[in-house]
């Protein structure tokens, strides 16, 4: 994979000034939407938060919750008036999502995405936006939960997160300059890579790990005597398998959007695998001693910040109930 490019985070007082918006349209009012909405409103950034979700349910929960002000009956009529949309839905969504509201996309709003993978998410507005491409800005905030939906968001969920931005050689500069003001001032640190230099990165240390945790749940409840074993499951059972909570629409849609490269990072996941189980069947303590030692030092390593781009702060331990992505 070649390098990966990076802005450099500016000092905190080298910020561009917060943009303020007067109407923010969240289409796809779950986790990351709500959580948008409400970290906009506590940062005083919008005057209006207009919603819409595929059901009226999860739309008057998102008005109840104070989420959005005003309910819309379409994607459409959402982007009426907007000068920010929030495309919040699972990726395969995007691109209808984004042809519906092309329509009243104003001439100078900004519209990012929140989607995991990024090559199959600019493929879709490029086909939806036409000339309106110029104005699409990819994002991916690192952050979440393994709980989806509306009643999960919180306004500091994208605090001290970082945040992927995908711009694409038809973006207009100033509205990427605009989007990375934004997510400062959500307290997010920003980076840009390209879409394939983001899906490769996200593949190994995003989707093929959800794709084990989920592969490991399945194979232990589905043995015999899985039931009696998860009875007696602990810490490292739930710390290893946390992820596997995650809603079933959103990871359907983000492994198959990012199908090849994630078969990629199996195939280096089971030539590691056969690694450790030679050893096992040799009954090889010091290679078993050596690739755990290995192991151990690159994650002890991973979580004191040796990996964090120079000028970021490193990257703490997550608390157990969010889930970064
Ligand atoms: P969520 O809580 O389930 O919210 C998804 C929203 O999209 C809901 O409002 C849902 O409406 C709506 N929706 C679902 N299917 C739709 C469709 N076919 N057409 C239109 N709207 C639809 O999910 P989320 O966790 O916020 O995820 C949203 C996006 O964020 C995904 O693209 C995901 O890849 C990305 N992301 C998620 C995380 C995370 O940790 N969860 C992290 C980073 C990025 P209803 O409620 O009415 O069904």
């Amino acid at each position: 994979m070649p390098a990966l490019t990076c802005d450099r985070a500016p000092p905190t007082d080298g910020h561009d000034p917060a943009p303020t918006f007067e109407q923010l349209a969240v289409i796809g009012c779950g986790l990351m939407g709500g959580s948008f909405a409400l970290a906009l409103k506590a940062a005083g950034l919008v005057q209006r938060v207009v919603g819409y979700a595929r059901s009226p349910q999860t739309l008057a929960r998102a008005r109840a919750l104070g989420i959005i002000d005003v309910e819309a009956p379409s994607a459409l009529l959402a982007a009426s008036g907007a000068d920010l949309v929030l495309v919040s839905v699972p990726v395969a969504a995007t691109g209808d999502t984004l042809r519906a509201i092309r329509p009243l996309i104003g001439p100078s709003t900004l519209v990012m995405d929140v989607g995991s993978t990024k090559g199959d998410v600019v493929a879709a507005a490029r086909d939806a936006l036409g000339e309106r491409l110029a104005q699409f800005v990819p994002a991916h905030p690192i952050a979440g939960k393994e709980r989806a939906g509306v009643e999960h968001a919180s306004a500091d969920l994208y605090r001290g997160c970082q945040v992927i931005l995908t711009p694409v050689p038809e973006t207009d500069p100033a509205l990427l300059a605009r989007a990375r003001a934004l997510w400062q001032a959500l307290g997010a640190r920003v980076r840009t890579l390209s879409p394939d230099e983001h899906d490769a990165a996200y593949a190994a240390v995003s989707h093929l790990p959800h794709l084990l945790a989920f592969a490991a749940v399945r194979a232990l409840a589905q043995q015999p005597g899985g039931a009696q074993y998860l009875s007696l499951a602990g810490p490292g059972f739930r710390d290893f398998t946390r992820i596997a909570a995650s809603d079933p629409d959103v990871w359907r849609d983000i492994l198959l959007a990012n199908a090849a490269q994630v078969r990629e990072q199996a195939r280096h996941f089971r030539a590691a695998l056969d690694t450790f189980e030679a050893a096992l069947a040799r009954g090889d303590a010091q290679t078993l001693h050596d690739l755990i030692a290995d192991a151990s030092r690159t994650r002890t390593r991973w979580a004191a910040g040796a990996y964090a781009v120079a000028t970021e702060t490193p990257c703490t331990e997550p608390p157990s109930s969010t889930s970064p992505r």
